[in-house]
């Protein structure tokens, strides 16, 4: 019988001590039925399940589930989707903790499911990986050989060594600031690093609207998603529309998240 490994309980405890909702390791009759799933292990699997394709999953096959999944943070979908953006980022970033990850399924705006899956471009998230169940849960597996290792790493910074923060879930609109010659200097990063490459640069008088409040070393970023990608934004490369932002449009979004996620 599938059974939920040490090291995945671990996470859901942390998980559940800093606010996060812990949805589950091992999957329910629905998964069962279909027997493909990482929340599945080797005895509920169907012959050349999609989980245990890989060298690394054949290696680790018992009958351990080899996932989790997370709902609301702090309370919120806001919070659940800036866990996802940094889980998207540091992914993509190739991470030292995120090598055991195989996927990473969920939305960024509560809408689009994307997905990041090691076995596809590491810089690309993938539009419609998942159901739309992951508009309002985000699913992490690991591949099956990791069954023993630490899986906290990676969250512990998130939530506690604040290398990335995100300080305030709001909607703001910003124009490039401009350089001496005229120049705009909105530019679009991949992650809050002003080393990170620059993945977009956004033209002058371009109106772009951010999501959260990031704090990154030190450093006052914004989220933003741009052409489906999460992207950060140097706070002092821009310049706000509005100041103070706009609550009520984000009010809207979560209340119309709320209603379509039953
Ligand atoms: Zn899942």
């Amino acid at each position: 019988m599938t059974f939920r490994p040490a090291a995945l309980t671990t996470l859901g405890e942390f998980l559940v001590s800093r606010g996060v909702v812990n949805l589950g390791v091992v999957g329910d009759a629905k998964h069962a039925k279909k027997g493909v799933s990482y929340h599945l292990g080797r005895d509920q699997l169907a012959a050349d399940a999609y989980s245990a394709r890989t060298v690394r999953d054949k290696a680790g096959l018992s009958d351990a589930a080899s996932a989790i999944d997370v709902g609301k943070v702090g309370g919120t979908f806001e919070g659940l989707r800036a866990l996802t953006a940094f889980l998207f980022a540091q992914c993509r970033a190739g991470a030292p903790d995120t090598a055991d990850i195989r996927e990473v399924i969920g939305s960024l705006d509560g809408k689009e499911v994307l997905g990041w899956s090691d076995l596809a471009d590491h810089s690309k998230l993938i539009p419609g990986y998942g159901d739309k169940t992951h508009r309002t849960h985000t699913h992490i597996s690991f591949y099956r050989d990791s069954e023993t290792r630490d899986k906290v790493a990676l969250f512990r910074r998130y939530f506690e060594e604040g290398d990335v923060r995100i300080t305030a879930i709001k909607g703001e609109d910003w124009k490039p600031s401009l350089g001496a010659s005229g120049a705009s200097n909105g530019v679009l990063r991949a992650t809050p690093d002003r080393a990170a490459a620059v993945m977009d640069r956004i033209a002058a008088e371009t109106v772009v609207r951010s999501i959260a409040e990031v704090s990154a070393n030190g450093e006052n970023w914004r989220l933003t998603e741009h052409l489906g990608q999460a992207r950060y934004m140097l706070r002092s490369d821009w310049t706000p529309l509005v100041p103070g932002g706009d609550p009520a449009v984000d009010a809207r979004l979560t209340e119309y998240i709320e209603r379509t996620a039953g």
